[in-house]
């Protein structure tokens, strides 16, 4: 179970599934205390676009159905209104941090720490996946 109470720039709200009021109890507490030191490193609001998902509203949403949502290990960060160089540094920031799979939105930065045995990066080409080589992630940023 996270702490909230120890956690300093996030409540539990603003990670729940919409389908289901609560459920940023399913975030997992590494993920979120990870996602908390981001912020602080970053001194810039994080508008979380999406946390926790029930598999529900990872349908609606067109997750993958096996997204790290679903196990509370992810968040999309919104970065409308960010510069590039303040996306590039959120991924320098988080690779760092242990966040393992970060996926590449025009609006928004897909951050996980879901185990897979190596990290990975893809981008939303037509809303769909295409993995990108993790050595190349800044590119497309
Ligand atoms: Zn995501």
């Amino acid at each position: 179970m996270v702490q909230w109470e120890n956690v300093q720039h996030f409540t539990q709200r603003e990670f729940d599934s919409p389908d289901l009021k609560g459920s940023g109890a399913g975030m997992d507490p590494l993920t979120v205390y990870r996602l908390d030191a981001l912020r602080c490193l970053i001194d810039k609001a994080f508008r979380i676009n999406s946390g926790y998902r029930t598999p529900a509203h990872n349908r609606v949403v067109g997750g993958e159905p096996g997204s790290a949502h679903l196990i509370g290990q992810a968040a999309d960060i919104g970065t409308l209104g960010w510069t590039k160089e303040q996306r590039r540094n959120l991924i320098i920031l988080a690779r760092k941090l242990g966040f393992v799979g970060i996926g590449i939105g025009t609006s928004y930065i897909h951050l996980d720490t879901m185990q897979r045995g190596r990290k990975v990066a893809w981008i939303y080409p037509n809303g769909r996946f295409k993995t990108i080589p993790v050595s190349d992630e800044l590119k497309y940023v």
